[in-house]
């Protein structure tokens, strides 16, 4: 098992297949981009699955998460999904993604056995998106979510984050959108994880804000407590249900003692944390020849170094120096 030094069990596995994108996300990355990882870095599918399969059948992963960077970009994404959902025991898996492309490979997608998906967007217009990220793809995103919910892939659900005057103003929008698509909407504070550290806590856009703008519209109410569990997202029930929506705090309302992911970057460490400031190389060790039990036994102590907390509120507190894109959202 993978358990840390205050008890918490690590079972929820995100995988980042690469840390280039193709959108521009202002919060994420420069419109000029980043330095990607050199292909030679890059964890091949093989060496993926080798890990995965060491999560899964070893250390308790029972859900696995593709993430990125943009995963739609890995050619082999299909093949590593379908390896993926063909260990026992059977790990949930599933993407997070930006939609680009997904209206492609929704079906090959569902076909190898990918559960659900989660969609990235932050707006209902096409002008604030090419603001937002620098590129002019919302149809694109638009059309990978209708595949998405078309291909079976549900609940698709939509990450959104919000900014203060630039996207704030479409709350209300984005929720009736999403009640009347029946896709699931989660609000996501804005982190301190851009590559060009713009982030600032007083300028961000609150969960507390958040709720504000979408009660003077809709009818909330605190949706299954006691299941939350480690689900970072607070549900509420819209207007008594069925549709419901996420607010997750991560920065104002931490969920940090509940916490049960560990990440792979695209280029094999093993972070216990997405703030973490430390990781742990799994892709040297596996390329200098570590058997699997070896590979094991490092992920197991990277895990049991895991921090009580982010910090994000400390004073003290130090912004990763990967950023999102190369950590893996
Ligand atoms: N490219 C994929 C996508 O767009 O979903 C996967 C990677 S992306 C880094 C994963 C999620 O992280 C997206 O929903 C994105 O909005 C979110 N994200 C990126 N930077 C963020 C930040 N600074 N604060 C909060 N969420 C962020």
């Amino acid at each position: 098992m993978l358990r840390d030094s205050f008890g918490r069990v690590a079972t929820d596995l995100r995988v980042s297949l690469t840390d280039k994108c193709n959108l521009r996300c202002s919060y994420c990355m420069p419109p000029e981009g980043l330095e990607w990882l050199p292909n030679a870095q890059l964890l091949t599918a093989d060496e993926i699955v080798r890990l995965v399969t060491i999560g899964v059948e070893r250390l308790g992963i029972h859900e696995v998460r593709y993430t990125g960077g943009e995963p739609l970009l890995r050619r082999e994404l299909v093949d590593i999904v379908g390896r993926t959902t063909a260990l026992e025991p059977r790990p949930q898996v599933s993407l997070t993604t930006n939609g680009i492309g997904l209206a492609r490979v929704a079906a090959p997608l569902a076909a190898a056995g990918l559960d659900r998906v989660n969609v990235s967007l932050d707006t209902l217009d096409r002008d604030t998106f090419k603001r937002l990220a620098h590129r002019d793809r919302f149809p694109d995103v638009i059309a990978g979510l209708a595949a998405a919910h078309e291909a079976g892939l549900r609940p698709v659900k939509v990450n959104s984050v919000l900014m203060r005057e630039v996207n704030q103003h479409e709350a209300v929008p984005l929720l009736r959108f999403c009640l009347e698509q029946g896709y699931e909407l989660r609000f996501i504070e804005q982190m301190p994880l851009d590559a060009q550290h713009g982030w600032s806590r007083d300028t961000m856009v609150t969960a507390d804000e958040i709720l504000k703008l979408l009660s003077a519209s809709f009818d909330l109410a605190a949706d299954d407590l006691e299941e939350r569990g480690s689900a970072p997202a607070e549900r509420f029930l819209v207007d008594g249900g069925p549709g419901r929506v996420g607010v997750i705090g991560s920065v104002t309302r931490p969920f940090c003692g509940a916490c049960d992911r560990v990440r792979l970057t695209a280029d094999g460490q093993i972070r216990n944390c997405l703030f973490a400031t430390e990781e742990s190389d799994l892709k040297t060790a596996m390329r200098a020849g570590a058997t699997d039990d070896e590979l094991a036994e490092r992920w197991i102590t990277a895990v049991s170094r895991k921090k009580a907390g982010h910090g994000i509120d400390d004073p003290a507190f130090l912004q990763p120096s990967r950023p999102m894109s190369a950590i893996g959202g």
